[in-house]
């Protein structure tokens, strides 16, 4: 299947219902991407994920390329085959872990120079080879590489990384066009990336940049990453404003479950985040009255479901009690059950965004959504 994005229909809050279609199947947007780090979901087989909806996941560059290597993926059949995935992949550029979880990095025009966080192993990403790694990977949708910076960031330092970004933006954007054969997933989609810091006229400015590079899709990136809510909103609204109709919007790292129809409503059609996966872990549960942590007291001898209201695999067989008990037993199943539940949490909270988008009344849906969650929170 060659990539392709409609938008089926528009909500008066100006959130988009579209279906995007890649090599590796069509997904409904807007749509939420579980990351799947290293070529897992941590906590779910792949068979589960298919089970709980899951249209397209997320791979980090920067993990499969430390480990198993990108060569090793690309010699067993690119990273679909490598891990038995029929649904779509998103990789990301690998910038952003550069930038967050190695040291000695070394930002110049030509890339990054950093040491591995497993083994301290010099390395140096470029946009090159980025794209070099993600062609291997075979991914759906490949990112370009950008510079991530922290919150908050001088307008200078921010206004540079945007014009790096985007210098960036058209090295990946050739590369890939000249070697479009050496990827494992033939139609291979590169999207772009907005960056800009807290400064909306960056945002504009960035956007625009990367617009006129002709993407088939484009990510905002560089949000959530510690300003207040309605900034991320702002900002996010600014940079899609910019951004052709035509093509897909993709909000990168967001967010919490009653925040993703807020960003559904700047006109973002695809989102991803760790929260459900890694807060499950944690025993962090995300319900329909609000959160829960399972380690407390006051669940030992609860033998009602975890949330009433949902239909997934664990509510209907688990209680509370049990959930507590494997959790404070350090018990593998415990992660198991929970990233389930928090996965099908976020699928279910997308899916009646879409339906609330296909009547017209997201509005309505998130005043009830919010007014829920805040009534579980006394
Ligand atoms: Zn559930």
């Amino acid at each position: 299947m060659e990539f392709s994005f409609q938008v089926l229909k528009t909500d008066p809050t100006g959130a988009r219902l579209g279906r995007l279609t890649t090599p590796h199947g069509v997904i409904d947007t807007p749509a939420f991407m579980p990351v799947g780090t290293a070529g897992t979901v941590k906590g779910l087989t792949q068979e589960a994920l298919a089970d709980l909806g899951v249209q397209i996941l997320l791979g980090n560059t920067y993990h499969l390329y430390l480990r198993p290597g990108h060569e090793l993926i690309r010699n067993m059949g690119g990273l679909h085959r490598f891990m038995s995935w029929p649904g779509a992949i998103l990789t990301d550029s690998g910038g952003y872990q550069v930038f967050s979880l190695s040291d000695l990095r070394k930002v110049t025009d030509e890339g990054v120079r950093f040491r591995s966080h497993l083994d301290g192993s010099e390395h140096f990403l470029t946009p090159e080879k980025s794209l070099e790694v993600q062609q291997a990977l075979g991914s759906d949708i490949a990112m370009v590489l950008d510079e991530c910076i922290e919150y908050p960031a001088e307008r200078g330092r921010a206004a540079e990384a945007a014009r790096r970004t985007a210098d960036w933006a058209r090295r990946c954007r050739d590369y890939a066009r000249e070697r479009e054969d050496a990827s494992t997933t033939p139609g291979q989609a590169l999207f772009g990336i907005v960056q800009g810091g807290a400064y909306a006229d960056l945002r504009r400015e960035s956007a625009r940049r990367l617009v006129e590079l002709d993407f088939p899709g484009y990510a905002i990136g560089g949000l959530a990453v510690g300003e207040p809510h309605e900034m991320t909103c702002e900002l996010a609204a600014a940079a899609a404003a910019e951004l052709p109709a035509a093509r897909p919007r993709y909000l990168m790292g967001v967010g919490l479950p009653e925040q993703l129809s807020d960003y559904v409503a700047c006109g973002v059609d695809m989102m991803d985040c760790v929260l459900p996966t890694r807060n499950a872990r944690n025993g962090c549960l995300f319900t329909s009255a609000g959160r829960i942590s399972i380690k407390n007291a006051r669940y030992a001898a609860d033998s009602r479901p975890l949330d009433e209201n949902c239909s997934c695999m664990v509510c209907r067989n688990y209680s509370r009690a049990y959930l507590r008990h494997l959790y404070m037993a350090n018990e593998v199943l415990a992660a198991i059950l929970n990233t389930h539940h928090n996965v099908h949490f976020y699928l279910d909270t997308m899916r009646k965004i879409r339906q609330a988008i296909a009547f017209g009344e997201l509005a309505g849906f998130s005043a009830e959504l919010q007014a829920r969650l805040e009534a579980g929170h006394p």
